[in-house]
């Protein structure tokens, strides 16, 4: 079987790998229907986050389910499943509480950008869509494996309702996504940070009312104008650096929330700043587990079509063109078909 294997910086290789197999008992081995590149990939291959080996690459997948070990009860053969980027057992406290990306037995599922994945404990981690899906649906339903419920996420932690008024910093898949989400749980108004036309205008598709172009101080001054002076009830950030957590505290109004899933490289919070800016921080990896039925009845219903972040289709052979065109944001996501 061959697969996407990252060697240092810029440097992706399609080559061959150790065919997975069951090996527990609570496994499954999907053949992957689709998989993607994530934003996230982007910080090693960048070589921001160091690749001391060579790495097989691809925690987003969907497919149709060919072997489960003999404990695996939820899923079968033949059927189209969907994981998370964590395997979760979906039972323990921390599961159960709606957190399965923190789960006790948590493993994570990173080798996806391939023809075939073994998933551990498969009846915590994969949920089956009611039947094959049609071929138009599989973007859609691919992005539920992590940008989509990770968008998701980060609306539900910046507690975003009916009526209130949204800022997404960042205009990456998850940022558009938490476009996406913020509009489908009522927001009133959502500010859309982007100075990318055809991101722009994704934002718009996905329910952004206003656009802005600064970033930094300006973009916060920009948020204050556009909110009264007192900032956005919600914010969704979803980038991971410095500035870009720190434009998401700033546009906050008192008393309201920010929903954090860009990943953090290099983020440190002033703890005087955070006393004094009284705003609820809440993010992390999202438990994309805990939205898969939801997300999957509105994709399965088309409710939401979150596959339109794919700009890019590409056989997985050139999966190295796929990270390029995302490295120079030529794309804003890469679709991949075995
Ligand atoms: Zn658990």
């Amino acid at each position: 079987m061959r697969g996407a294997v990252l060697y240092g910086p810029r440097d992706v290789r399609f080559e061959e790998r150790e065919a997975p197999k069951v090996i527990e008992s609570t496994d499954a081995v999907i053949r992957i229907s689709a998989t993607c590149v994530c934003g996230s990939d982007l910080w090693p291959y960048r070589g921001i986050q160091p690749v001391t080996q060579p790495t097989p690459m691809g925690h987003e997948y969907c497919g149709i389910v060919e072997d489960v070990g003999r404990a695996v009860t939820s899923v079968k053969p033949g059927q189209f499943v969907i994981g998370s980027f964590f395997a979760s057992d979906n039972t323990c406290p921390n599961c159960r509480a709606g957190y399965q990306s923190s789960c006790q037995r948590k493993e994570f599922v990173g080798t996806a950008q391939a023809g075939r994945l073994r998933v551990p404990l498969a009846d915590g981690t994969l949920v089956a869509t009611p039947a094959v899906p049609s071929d138009d649906l599989i973007p859609s339903l691919l992005t539920l494996s992590d940008v989509m419920g990770t968008g998701w996420f980060a609306a539900e932690a910046a507690n975003v309702k009916p009526g209130t008024t949204v800022a997404v910093v960042g205009d990456g898949a998850v940022g558009l996504l938490g476009v996406l989400s913020a509009s489908q749980r009522g927001a009133e108004r959502i500010i859309a940070m982007s100075r990318h036309e055809s991101r722009q205008r994704l934002a718009r598709e996905f329910g952004a009312t206003d656009i802005v172009t600064e970033r930094g101080d300006e973009g916060v001054a920009r948020i204050k104008e556009l909110t009264k002076g007192v900032g956005a009830d919600a914010v969704l950030e979803c980038v991971g650096t410095q500035e870009s957590m720190m434009q998401a505290m700033r546009s906050t109004r008192p008393g309201g929330s920010v929903g954090y899933v860009g990943v953090p490289h290099g983020v440190e919070l002033n703890g005087e700043e955070l006393f004094y800016a009284h705003v609820r921080l809440h993010g992390g990896p999202a438990p994309v587990r805990r939205f898969l039925p939801e997300l999957i009845d509105l994709v399965w219903n088309r409710k939401i079509n979150p596959g339109k972040v794919f700009d890019l289709t590409l056989p997985l052979d050139q999966v190295a063109e796929g990270y390029r065109a995302m490295d120079e944001r030529r794309a804003i996501k890469t679709l991949l078909r075995p």
